[in-house]
């Protein structure tokens, strides 16, 4: 058996943030299912960091989070548009801005066209500019914890896909399909859409997560418009929200969130056709072509909080799981609220400050 201080499993932005902080005080191996990490959720965000989603826990965790995301992200606007029926939601939207100090602008429609020129007027009675919204570097941020985690005498071991975990002599063994077991007192389960099958596996009590699919597709932008510098735009309401890739492509997405069982997502031709539609409705982009699809599995807990802290009757067994469509940038401060509860050590003071608490985030209020 190889033995380790801490096992992780699952290698992407949870199990490596957290293995990260975890290896400057203990040996820790990461066990991943993929032949890479970042395959899953991961590797299928639109890796953007921002105010306007998530609930107030959520909010703070990306308050706490967004000093550290800078280095991994460069400052690009948000614009937060609303139709006629849609201006309480803005406003909501902007009493949130105003709390978390943001650098924001209330503005008109003929401003917000100004930053993005193909929304259609009917789309956009008002709107509001976050100046300080971060687009990152997803991958470099998964690759610097990798960094981190092989400095630390630490191991990321792909294509170790978990199918048997059990309990002996005060070890978590978690066991391969060939028969490699791995052993640690600590185990740390980030098995992301899987979290809720790994605990089964391991004899502890599901959270009820829920895996929910988003779709995103790109598309060419109109011929010779350079769109890098358009903003994220995000209806206030249910619509959509587009940003740039690159100069000449533009990502998009109805906000589709599909239950799904834990699974390799796929996108779906009407969430594809939604998702233009959408997209065509309220702007003059014609979308003659989608050049690529993808979907991925946000999962949440029922209320929509990170599950994170050890299980009952389960010692050494830890959550790290419930990131929902934050998991990139709450990760910061959710894997130092989560490193704390493995190593026992006090919740951090700035968390505590900002409101928030272990108990919280602990699988007990879900009853697990
Ligand atoms: C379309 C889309 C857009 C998004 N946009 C943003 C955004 O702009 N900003 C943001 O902050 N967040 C965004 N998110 C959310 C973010 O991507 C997720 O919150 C985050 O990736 C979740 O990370 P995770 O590590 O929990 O899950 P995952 O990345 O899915 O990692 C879990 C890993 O566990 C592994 N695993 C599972 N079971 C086992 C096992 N038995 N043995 C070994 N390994 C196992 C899996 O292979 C997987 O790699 C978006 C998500 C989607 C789908």
């Amino acid at each position: 058996m190889y033995v380790s201080d801490v096992l992780v499993i699952g290698g992407g932005i949870a199990g490596l943030s957290v293995a990260a902080r975890l290896s400057a005080e203990a040996i820790v191996t990461v066990l991943e299912g993929e032949s890479a990490p970042g395959y899953h959720a991961s590797g299928r965000s639109v890796a953007f960091a921002h105010y306007g989603l998530g609930n107030e826990p959520v909010r703070n965790l990306t308050a706490l989070s967004m000093a550290e995301l800078a280095a991994h992200g460069s400052v690009h606007p948000a614009l937060h548009i609303a139709a006629e029926g849609e201006i309480a939601a803005l406003d909501g939207l902007e009493d949130i801005h105003r709390q978390y100090g943001c650098d924001y602008t209330r503005i008109g429609p003929d401003e917000a066209r100004a930053l993005m020129p193909a929304l259609k007027p009917e789309a956009c009675a008002a709107a509001l500019v976050d100046h300080g919204s971060l687009k990152l570097d997803t991958h470099a941020m998964l690759q610097a914890h990798v960094a981190t985690i092989r400095a630390n005498r630490g191991a990321l071991l792909p294509g170790e896909r978990v199918t048997l975990i059990g309990h002996e002599r005060g070890r978590w063994v978690a066991v391969r399909a060939d028969g490699t077991r791995h052993g640690a007192a600590v185990l740390v389960n980030a098995a992301g859409a899987w979290a809720d099958e790994v605990a089964r596996m391991a004899g502890v009590t599901p959270v009820g997560l829920e895996p929910r699919r988003r779709t995103v597709i790109s598309f060419a932008a109109p011929e010779g418009e350079d769109v890098s510098r358009w903003p994220f735009t995000k209806t206030a309401g249910e619509g959509f929200y587009l940003l740039p890739e690159g100069r000449s492509q533009l990502l998009a997405s109805s906000m589709d969130q599909t239950p799904s069982a834990p699974c390799d997502a796929a996108p779906e031709e009407l969430d594809i056709a939604i998702a233009a539609d959408r997209v065509e409705q309220a702007t003059t982009l014609p979308i003659r072509r989608i050049s690529h699809s993808w979907a991925g599995l946000r999962s949440f807990a029922p209320d929509e909080l990170p599950v994170i802290g050890e299980a009952a009757g389960a010692p050494g067994f830890f959550w790290c799981a419930g990131q929902g469509g934050a998991g990139f940038q709450t990760a910061p401060a959710l894997s130092r609220i989560a490193a704390a509860a493995v190593m026992g050590q006090p919740f951090p003071e700035d968390a505590a400050a900002a409101g928030l608490s272990l108990e919280a985030f602990s699988p007990a209020r879900l009853g697990a």
